[in-house]
């Protein structure tokens, strides 16, 4: 996703997409599909079409259903690189034996 949340996208996409109803403004998720209330949660205008393929059209979306929208579609798409794909199908680890794998000389320091 292009990071380019401009002000004139927000305008645009609330300009589009609010609405109204007894209990004040609202707007709708297009990620989850929820109510967005817009008064008290964070949200981010979103290029259906990215940006840089020529997207005009912009969604509200929560910042949490977004930024996971744009880890779990956007990222794996775009890294392409063995690295990224091992480490999202859970072959490389973050996990516990890392520190020894990352110094793995001190062991013949006598
Ligand atoms: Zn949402």
């Amino acid at each position: 996703m292009t990071r380019r949340d401009s002000a004139k996208d927000r305008r645009q996409c609330f300009r589009e997409h609010h609405k109204f109803d007894d209990r004040g403004v609202y707007m709708t998720c297009h990620i989850c599909g929820g109510r967005i209330e817009i008064a008290v949660e964070g949200w981010e205008a979103e290029h259906v079409v990215p940006h840089a393929f020529g997207g005009t059209e912009v969604f509200p979306a929560h910042v949490k259903c977004h930024r996971q929208k744009t880890s779990e579609e956007d990222i794996p798409r775009i890294a392409k690189s063995k690295r990224a794909s091992e480490k999202h199908f859970g072959i490389r680890r973050k996990g516990a034996n890392w520190p020894k794998r990352k110094f793995p000389n001190y062991a013949r320091d006598e």
